[in-house]
């Protein structure tokens, strides 16, 4: 059974789902089952939002037949796509890696057609696979990346933000995605510590930052 956090956009909301890997997703309309969706990620903990899935559907409906998941959610800890990637957040796809050329042109057409995702990858990046993403708020700055997030906050982005500060080994609280008391303190503690980056306005250096030193951390800090 994995746990599966979805944040709910409509209810502004998280919730909690325990499925069996041959069951679908939560809000699929049974065209994801959670093995597809976890990939070759080990984390029994899994978390995606209510908009990435109907994402999914409104996209697997317009294109019509069964696409081939390579990869979709990762713990940061475990790596594999770039900083900030919104592969943490449970948000993106990496998908037809087993199709031809001519049917994995058509998957990329039929995604930048459904107009669902935020953002298609173009072939000139990823020829053997295609990326889509349905990655939510204003980056917190211009290059890119993550948005901003701050007490009071709740969502993918704050259970990366957990994540990566229990990883580090400070208290957030749980693992929910909601930035609390606890989760404002670890913050703070965590930029204490970090001379480098201690103004708290800036909030994606601190992200930049988590996610690198876990990429360091995660082989031995690292235990549910
Ligand atoms: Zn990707």
């Amino acid at each position: 059974m994995a746990k599966i956090i979805v944040y709910n956009n409509d209810t502004n909301r998280m919730e909690v789902y325990y499925r069996g890997e041959n069951e679908n997703m939560p809000y699929n309309t049974g065209t994801m089952k959670v093995k597809e969706f976890r990939g070759s990620s080990r984390s029994n903990i899994l978390w995606t939002d209510k908009r990435t899935m109907q994402a999914w559907n409104s996209f697997r409906y317009l294109y019509g037949r069964p696409v081939y998941i390579g990869f979709a959610f990762k713990r940061t800890y475990e790596g594999g796509h770039g900083l900030q990637s919104q592969h943490y957040a449970g948000t993106a796809f990496d998908v037809g890696q087993t199709a031809t050329n001519a049917e994995r042109a058509r998957i990329r057409s039929t995604a930048v057609n459904s107009g669902v995702w935020s953002y298609v990858e173009p072939a000139s990046l990823t020829p053997t696979w295609v990326h889509f993403d349905r990655r939510f708020g204003t980056p917190a700055c211009s290059t890119g990346g993550y948005p901003l997030i701050r007490r009071g906050s709740r969502g993918n982005y704050v259970l990366i933000a957990q994540d990566g500060l229990n990883t580090l080994g400070y208290r957030t609280g749980g693992l929910d995605g909601i930035f609390g008391d606890q989760t404002y303190n670890a913050t703070r503690q965590y930029q204490r510590k970090v001379r480098a980056c201690r103004r708290w306005n800036n909030r994606l250096q601190h992200m930049e930052i988590i996610t690198r030193i876990c990429y360091r951390y995660r082989k031995n800090r690292y235990n549910n």
